[in-house]
């Protein structure tokens, strides 16, 4: 019988990475990613807007400082032009500062880090020169040159980019929780219901026990539905398959006692003489061989009668062999009228028979020998004939020697052949013991 039980429940292995937290791998490497490219871009427009920035502040301090020296520059005031221009780089965002007249000779020039370098060399050390014309009334005087120093700058980009990320990462991650609790009450929510309830509700015989309880209006909910219209179907057809297999097993069982009886019945009729209904030779000969072989083991007596009928053959003669038959028949119901029930008869050959008396010793079996001729001597054949039809029997009496020794059935057998041929040969109508027969061979 084909058996679903709860054992054929899919094992779960002890790690397992659930819908739940590969969900949240996905989460997470989407929204790093998402992360390190907003980052990119935001860091990149930042810089630009800072580089803006310090070329708005360049041109406009490089305009207004031009400006304010034209006339320094036309008096060739150097002190003052040197006094600005110390002023200028004493900030933090100007490292550099050089004023030069039309001809391009040095006028003032200021700067720790670039004294004594030229233009070309303060914007090589990664200053952002500024260049604007002195001039007075639309006509040049001379040329300033500022180099604004981009470290500050990028040290403010730097702290902005620190700034920047934490913020990021926080929304990003408050993004991230909310999907994940989003796609946990969507999806991980129904598949964890369906996945729960097929683990609890099936039973023994392998069955689902009631319905996925899960009602949505989507891809889950009918994957639901069908799975529960498919385990009705499935139940059903299951317990067909019981009810079938069920009537399968009675019918067997039937035919399994039927077999048997019949069995019985050959075994009996394999056992059974079909004219008396007595034990056959067969059976006689089976007897024995237990009969024997216990009295050997427990020295309990045990005698064989061994019964022939005089002249039957004349009866058969006389009266036809129907009437032999119903003379087998009766000497039969005589014997068994007066034995014990525990002993056994058999009809050995024709008109021979042969008493098994359990626990019976030679005066016990000699004493029912006696009794049995005696009967039949007297007792008519043919009970419903006028033809009053009286026969004898010679009898031949063996026992097993209980305590005082040991023999075999085959030994026995000949000892009681041997006590009926004395009786045949001395009168007929007679019993006679096989150890009355002091040592007679039958030969003798
Ligand atoms: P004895 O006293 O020496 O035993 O003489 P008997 O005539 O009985 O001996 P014998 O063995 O010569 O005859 C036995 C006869 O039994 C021969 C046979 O026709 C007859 N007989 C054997 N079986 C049956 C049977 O089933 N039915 C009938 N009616 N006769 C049978
Ligand atoms: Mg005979
Ligand atoms: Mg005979």
């Amino acid at each position: 019988m084909t058996e679903l039980t709860a054992n054929s429940k899919l094992a779960i292995p002890r790690f397992r990475l659930g819908i739940r937290q590969k969900v949240l791998l996905v989460l997470l490497t989407v929204l790093l990613t998402a992360l390190s490219v907003s980052s990119w871009f935001a860091l990149r427009e930042e810089r630009a807007n800072l580089l803006q920035e310090i070329d708005q502040r360049g041109s406009y301090i490089g305009r207004f400082v031009a400006k304010s020296m034209a006339y320094s520059v036309v008096g060739y005031d150097y002190h003052t032009i040197q006094l600005l221009l110390d002023e200028l780089t004493s900030s933090a965002e100007i490292d550099y500062a050089k004023v030069a007249n039309v001809k391009g000779s040095a006028m003032g020039e200021s700067g720790t880090a670039s004294l004594g370098i030229s233009v070309e060399q303060a914007a090589n050390e990664g200053l952002v020169m500024f260049t604007n014309v002195i001039e007075i009334d639309n006509e040049a005087v001379g040329t300033l040159y500022l180099g604004l120093s981009t470290e500050h700058i990028l040290s403010r980009l730097e702290s902005q980019k620190y700034t920047l990320l934490k913020r990021e990462a926080l929304i990003i991650l408050l993004i991230a929780l909310g999907e994940f609790l989003a796609l946990s009450y969507i999806i991980v929510r129904p598949v964890g219901k369906i996945a729960n309830f097929l683990q609890q509700n099936i039973d023994k015989e392998g069955q689902l026990t009631g319905n996925i309880p899960l009602v949505s209006n989507d891809e889950f909910g009918q994957l639901a539905y069908q799975f529960n219209s498919l385990s009705k179907q499935l139940n059903h057809a299951n317990d067909k398959l019981h009810s079938k297999i069920e009537s399968a097993d009675r019918r067997l069982l039937e035919t399994n006692q039927q077999l048997k009886q019949l069995n019985d019945e050959f075994r009996l009729l394999s056992i059974t003489d079909p004219l008396t209904g007595l034990f056959n030779r067969r059976h006689f000969d089976e007897l024995m061989e237990t009969e024997v072989s216990m009295s050997n083991r427990h020295g309990d007596p045990n005698s064989i009668l061994l019964i022939d009928i005089d002249f039957f053959k004349a009866i058969n003669d006389t009266y036809g062999h129907y009437v032999g038959d119903v003379v087998l028949k009766s000497l039969t119901r005589t014997l068994q009228d007066n034995i014990r029930h525990t002993d056994a008869i058999c009809r050995i050959g024709g008109e021979e028979f042969a008493i098994l008396c359990k626990r019976a010793d030679k005066e016990g079996a000699m004493e029912l020998a006696e009794k049995l001729r005696a009967i039949i001597e007297s007792t008519p054949m043919l009970p419903e004939s006028d033809d009053e039809l009286l026969i004898t029997i010679s009898v031949g009496v063996a026992s097993v020697p209980g305590n005082n020794g040991k023999t075999t059935p085959k030994q026995l057998y000949k000892d009681v052949d041997t006590a009926l041929y004395y009786s045949k040969n001395n009168g007929r109508n007679l019993v006679t013991h096989v150890s009355d027969l002091h040592h007679e061979t039958p030969e003798e």
